[in-house]
C-alpha cells in the first residue's frame, strides 16, 4: 500500500510511504509500487496513540444507579457486578473495548483489573487484537496486606505491573504498608508498579511521596507510574519538590472531573493533578480515560485525545503538549521499547488523523487511517482487515 501526501508531525514535511507486509518498504519513495494507493491529502501522521489507564473488567456494565455520583459508591457497586460476571460476556467486552480502541489510532494501553479469576480471560482475549494490551493486577483495598497469593499468581502468569491504592486502605498506616508491599512484589517479578494514588480531594493525602522515596531506594523510578494524584490539586505551592523526575504521573482528566469536588462549596476543585508543573520540573505525563460506561463514570469513551484535549482546557496545555501526553509520554509510562514513527525497515505503525493543522484536529472525528503491521483501519472501519 503506498500512501501519499502524508505529512508527518515529527518533521512537518509531506512524504510517500509504502508499506508491505505489515513493514515500512520506504519513507520517501520514488517510482510505481504494487498494490492500493491511499492519497492522504495532507493529513498529519503521527506514532500510535498510547492510552495509559482503563478498567476494561467494568466498562461497560451495569449496576445500581451511583447516586453519590463519588468513587467510593462506584465501587461498591462495582464489587456487586463483579459476582455476576461471566468469562464469555468478559471475553466480548474486552475484545470489543480493543477494536474501538484501534480504530481510535490507540495501539497501546494499560488496564487495571481486580485479581478474580476471570483475569486469566483478559490474558487470553488480549492475544487476539492488534492492540498491545498491558495488564495491571489492581488489589483491591485491605488485600494486598493480607494474602499476596492472588497477585502473585497473575504476574506470574503474565501480567505486567503491579497495582494498588494505598489511600484506601483503612489507616494511613496500612496505606504505607501496601506501597512497601506492592514495591517487595514487583522488584521480585520484575514488574512495573503503577498505583491509584492520592485520589481524594483532601490535602492531606501525601502517599505518592513515600511511593516515590520506595522508587528511589529500589532504583525503580523508571518502573513507577502514580496515577490519578488528585490531591495534589489542593498541595501547598512548592509540596511538588519530593516528586522530582522519579516515575511517570497519568492523568484521568474527565472522571476525575466527574468525581472530584462533590463535597465543596464554591469555587468546586476539578481534581486535575497539576500537569503543567509536572511537566515543567521535567516529570513524564500521559492520560487515561479510566471508567467508561460502568458504575464510576456512566458515560465516556476509550477516547484519549478527547481526554488530554480537555485536560488542555483545565491546566493551559498547547496543543504540542496534549499530542506529546498521549504518544512518547504514554510510551515511556507503558515502558514501550521501538515506539516512534515509522522507519525504513521497521514494523507499520502510524496513525493518520483527520486533520490537516494540529491546532484544529478535532478529536471526536475517527482517524483517517490506523495501521498496525497488517491490521489497518479506515475512517474507523477495522472490521475487514483486523486479525481474528
Ligand atoms: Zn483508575
Amino acid at each position: 500500500m503506498l500512501l501519499t501526501n502524508v505529512r508527518s508531525t515529527e518533521d512537518w514535511k509531506t512524504h510517500r510511504i509504502y508499506v508491505n507486509e505489515g513493514l515500512v518498504d520506504c519513507m520517501d519513495c520514488k517510482g510505481r509500487k504494487d498494490g492500493e494507493v491511499i492519497d492522504c491529502e495532507n493529513r498529519l501522521m503521527t506514532p500510535p496513540l498510547v492510552n495509559s489507564h482503563v478498567h476494561l473488567t467494568i466498562w461497560s456494565t451495569k449496576g445500581k444507579p451511583n447516586e453519590s455520583g463519588t468513587l467510593i459508591e462506584g465501587n461498591e457497586i462495582y464489587l456487586d457486578v463483579l459476582k455476576k460476571m461471566n468469562s464469555d460476556d468478559l471475553k466480548e467486552r474486552v475484545l470489543r473495548a480493543l477494536k474501538i480502541m484501534f480504530s481510535r489510532g490507540i495501539m497501546y494501553v494499560r488496564s487495571h483489573d481486580p485479581p478474580i479469576s476471570l483475569l486469566s480471560v483478559i490474558l487470553e482475549a488480549r492475544k487476539l487484537s492488534p492492540v498491545v494490551l498491558q495488564e495491571v493486577v489492581f488489589p483491591t483495598p485491605g488485600s494486598i496486606n493480607e494474602d499476596t497469593s492472588a497477585v502473585e499468581k497473575f504476574l506470574a502468569k503474565g501480567a505486567e505491573v503491579l497495582g494498588g491504592i494505598p489511600h484506601a486502605e483503612s489507616t494511613t498506616e496500612e496505606g504505607i504498608k501496601s506501597i512497601r508491599t506492592v514495591f517487595e512484589i514487583a522488584s521480585r517479578y520484575n514488574k512495573l508498579v503503577d498505583l491509584h494514588i492520592d485520589e481524594t480531594d483532601d490535602p492531606d493525602s501525601r502517599f505518592s511521596a513515600y511511593a516515590v522515596k520506595e522508587a528511589i531506594k529500589r532504583n525503580m523510578c523508571e518502573s513507577l507510574t502514580l496515577s490519578h494524584i488528585t490531591a495534589s490539586h489542593s498541595y501547598p505551592g512548592e509540596y511538588w519538590r519530593h516528586m522530582r523526575k522519579c516515575g511517570s504521573v497519568v492523568i484521568n482528566p474527565i472522571t476525575n472531573a466527574f468525581l472530584q469536588g462533590r463535597y465543596d462549596n464554591y469555587p468546586k476543585r476539578r481534581g486535575i493533578a497539576r500537569v503543567k508543573e509536572l511537566m515543567r520540573d521535567g516529570i513524564n505525563v500521559s492520560i487515561g480515560t479510566d471508567n467508561v460506561m460502568d458504575s464510576v463514570f456512566p458515560l465516556g469513551d476509550f477516547n484519549v485525545f478527547r481526554a488530554a484535549y480537555q485536560l488542555s482546557f483545565w491546566d493551559s496545555l498547547d496543543i504540542n503538549e496534549v499530542l506529546q501526553t498521549i504518544t512518547f509520554n504514554g510510551a515511556r509510562t507503558l515502558g514501550i521499547k521501538n515506539y516512534g514513527y515509522p522507519r525504513k525497515g521497521k514494523n507499520a505503525e502510524m496513525v493518520v488523523l483527520n486533520c490537516k493543522e494540529l491546532s484544529r484536529c478535532d478529536p471526536s472525528l475517527l482517524p483517517f487511517l490506523v495501521i498496525k503491521g497488517r491490521n489497518l483501519s479506515v475512517q474507523g472501519d477495522s472490521s475487514i482487515h483486523l486479525t481474528d
